[in-house]
């Protein structure tokens, strides 16, 4: 199955932060046809296992996460509407005019909308104004809170963008959770390349959770596996649209991305910065492979690769990924081209580790 037929059937799956176990399920299942073992653990994570064939191989985990920005429930109105916080970092100009699905208590998915004021009744002095999370509704045609609870909607459940995928032109796609179903899909690509050329370092493939969340899902996985070495892929911002042109050089089509610093202040205080010798790894193998690599660096940003490199002794990480346009809105773009690339780069990295590669900073 191709990697346009794979990014497909992720993207379609609905998994919040924290109710990942679909998207857990399809991962297993594809990521089974080549892993010598997959499991997932308690808090969910997916965790796949190719044996390399050193007798005393370095530890290598690739990870994406499979989780989706959404909503929880904070409230059921007696008229049947319905009040939510946002999960992640959903922007509030997305919100009006919105498809969502909601999750009952019983596992069971329901549509609903977010509306818009009437635009015929709208002043003046509110058509340009963005409206906070608290003060948007969603609509399930439900008509009072009992409708509501009859379909096992209560506080505390989430939703989700409706899920949607499109293909646009050529090799680009749109929709929602290319954040990270792209990082997913590229997983199992990675995992059907490296069962054929078997590695010499033990590789773990890791679906995790939680990123959107609190980002420290990848952190118990690490902590299980404990690897010496950790790939991580995500989406990196592409600065290829009007409005981001003077921000970033990143570009969609031109192929995956090595992010060499990411930072978050703001009541998180952390970040990552790339381990020298894995970055020497991906601009070697990079060459070798004719892939061209992108470099992009980004303040606000963070993954869950800045716990994951605080487990143990310390994790050489390298955060690598592909461009996305629209990121955090339910019509993210990105090119299957540099989803392919990253593939390529990285099973290129991992067949080429041999088991003395000095990982250390200095
Ligand atoms: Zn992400």
């Amino acid at each position: 199955m191709g990697l346009r037929e794979t990014i497909r059937e992720f993207m379609l799956a609905p998994a919040p932060s924290g109710y990942e176990s679909c998207m857990a399920a399809l991962l297993k299942a594809r990521l089974e046809k080549h892993c010598d073992e997959v499991r997932i653990d308690r808090a969910g994570n997916c965790i796949g296992r190719i044996a390399g064939t050193a007798s005393a191989p370095l530890r290598a985990m690739v990870f994406a996460h499979m989780d989706e920005l959404g909503f929880i429930v904070r409230r059921v109105n007696p008229d049947g509407t319905i009040q939510v916080d946002r999960l992640g970092g959903i922007p509030e100009k997305a919100l009006p005019g919105l498809e969502v699905l909601l999750r009952g208590e019983d596992g069971s998915w329901h549509p609903g909308v977010i509306g818009v004021k009437s635009h015929h009744a709208t002043p003046a002095e509110e058509k340009y104004r963005v409206d906070p999370v608290t003060s948007v509704w969603i609509d399930i045609g439900a008509q009072s809170d009992s409708d509501v609870n009859r379909i096992n909607i209560f506080a505390g459940c989430p939703a989700v963008y409706r899920p949607t995928f499109r293909e646009l032109e050529g090799t680009r796609v749109a929709g929602t959770s290319v954040d990270d179903r792209g990082g997913c899909a590229c997983l199992t690509d990675i995992a059907a390349r490296l069962a054929a050329e078997r590695p010499r370092c033990d590789v773990y493939i890791v679906g995790t959770v939680w990123e959107e969340f609190n980002l420290r899902g990848a952190m118990l996985a690490a902590r299980a596996i404990r690897p010496d070495l950790a790939l991580s892929l995500d989406v990196t911002l592409a600065g290829d649209t009007r409005d981001l042109a003077e921000r970033f050089d990143v570009r969609l089509g031109e192929g995956p991305c090595v992010q060499l610093y990411s930072f978050h202040g703001r009541g998180t205080l952390n970040g990552a910065i790339a381990n020298e010798p894995l970055f020497r790894l991906a601009k070697k193998a990079a060459g070798e492979c004719a892939i061209p690599l992108q470099r992009f660096s980004a303040l606000g940003l963070l993954t869950d690769a800045a716990y994951v490199q605080l487990e143990g002794e310390g994790v050489a990480c390298l955060e690598m990924g592909f461009p996305a346009r629209y990121t955090h809105s339910p019509v993210e773009v990105c090119d299957l081209n540099d989803i392919e690339g990253l593939s390529r780069l990285v099973s290129a990295m991992l067949v080429t580790l041999d088991d003395g590669y000095d990982l250390s900073r200095y």
